[in-house]
């Protein structure tokens, strides 16, 4: 008589934008003591010129259901090299009461979450090659687990609660990571980078169907079973295929732009064509201690980021954040709905944690119209779509 939707409102795909290493950092590219677009990673706050500003303004205000999850190293993040060639600047986001402002201001926003991603992110060597990322540089699963205890009280000293989800530095991990995830608490995490899954032109879409879907969607991990959310699509997807259009001097190289362009929509076509996770990847700067430029950046991929926003506007996708996702995930897998006449249900589980949690319920029927929720609210029926509460008690159909 009905079903739970695999997304939330039946959407076809959950979009997700992802932008990483959001901290207090701050790095002077042209020693002149200013703070210049793009040399922020937070610490320029809100204020014009910040990057924070930038994404508001050309991306946030112009697609306005976009949501995004930052990851945030709370700690004093480190530089790529042992000694920046620019004034580099790196506070914890708890170093004073103004900066701890701004960063609860920007986790209480609705558009917004700010997951964990490490303390310092991990240790510098003498070149970027040589840094070792943050939980590959864990020597057992005990100093793991004391680095994230330490981090998660940086993180209840900032937002007066420990963060749900986050994601491995730079996607590293060793054989302890996943335990130390599993057992401090995170109901979600980011383990893979599976962007170039589809986009290496030697793998392309017409591969291991099996493969890519799995891949593709949500997992889980540990005795927990913490939510595994894939990474799927790189922020300067469209970049390359659009920046091809001004090479002039290799014509060869103009004539294929519009088939590039065409495979890279295609990449995204694909999740959307099989209900999978659309999580946009990048980071908050292009700015890095050695002088080259982190890739990808929401400063170098703006036109191919609007490309992409603006292709998903004509698909019913869910804008959401990674917990958002999560919950909806662990509520779709967990509840079972139980008939005990025509037109009553209960709802019945096994795992904690689902209150304030809404599940999509699709009516395979026209017969009703309403459903009265066990606190007596009524739900609409609206396109033979209900969101529902998942709360103890009995459901009437009518
Ligand atoms: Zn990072």
């Amino acid at each position: 008589m009905l079903e739970i939707c695999k997304w939330y409102q039946n959407a076809v795909s959950p979009v997700i934008f992802m932008i990483d290493d959001f901290c207090n950092v701050w790095i002077d590219l042209n020693h002149n003591g200013k703070i210049d677009p793009g040399e922020d990673w937070g610490y320029a706050q809100r204020n014009s010129g910040s990057s924070l500003y930038f994404l508001e303004q050309n991306i946030l205000d112009k697609f306005t259901e976009v949501k995004v999850t930052f990851f945030t190293p709370v700690g004093v993040r480190s530089p790529v090299i042992e000694k920046a060639l620019f004034p580099f600047v790196s506070k914890q986001i708890n170093c004073d009461e103004e900066t701890k402002k701004f960063f609860r201001s920007v986790g209480e926003n609705r558009k917004f979450e700010i997951a964990y991603h490490g303390t310092t992110h991990g240790r510098p060597g003498k070149i970027a090659a040589d840094f070792i990322q943050e939980w590959d540089s864990f020597v057992d699963l005990k100093q793991a687990t004391d680095t994230i205890r330490t981090g998660i009280n940086i993180y209840k000293d900032v937002f007066g609660k420990n963060p749900v989800g986050g994601k491995y530095c730079g996607y590293v991990a060793n054989e302890f990571s996943d335990d130390s995830i599993d057992q401090n608490g995170f109901l979600w995490w980011c383990r893979y980078c599976n962007v170039d899954l589809i986009e290496n032109d030697n793998n392309p879409i017409e591969g291991d169907d099996q493969y890519l879907l799995s891949n593709y969607d949500i997992k889980y991990f540990g005795k927990n079973k913490v939510v595994d959310i894939p990474t799927t699509i790189n922020g300067s997807l469209c970049h390359i295929a659009y920046s091809n259009s001004f090479n002039v001097k290799n014509i060869g190289k103009k004539m294929l732009k519009p088939l590039i362009q065409s495979r890279k929509l295609e990449q995204l076509r694909y999740l959307l064509d099989n209900s999978l996770v659309i999580s946009i990847q990048e980071h908050i700067a292009p700015s890095r201690a050695d002088g080259k430029r982190q890739m990808p950046n929401i400063f170098d991929d703006l036109d191919s980021l609007q490309m992409i926003f603006q292709l998903l506007k004509g698909y019913p996708v869910w804008y959401c954040t990674c917990s958002e996702l999560a919950n909806y995930v662990r509520a779709r897998d967990n509840v079972d709905i139980i008939f005990d006449t025509q037109n009553s249900f209960t709802l019945e589980t096994n795992i904690t944690g689902l209150e304030k949690t809404q599940l999509t319920l699709k009516m395979n029927s026209n017969n009703f119209k309403v459903i009265k929720q066990p606190d007596y609210s009524d739900v609409l029926i609206k396109n033979g779509l209900a969101n529902i509460d998942v709360i103890k008690g009995k459901f009437f159909l009518y």
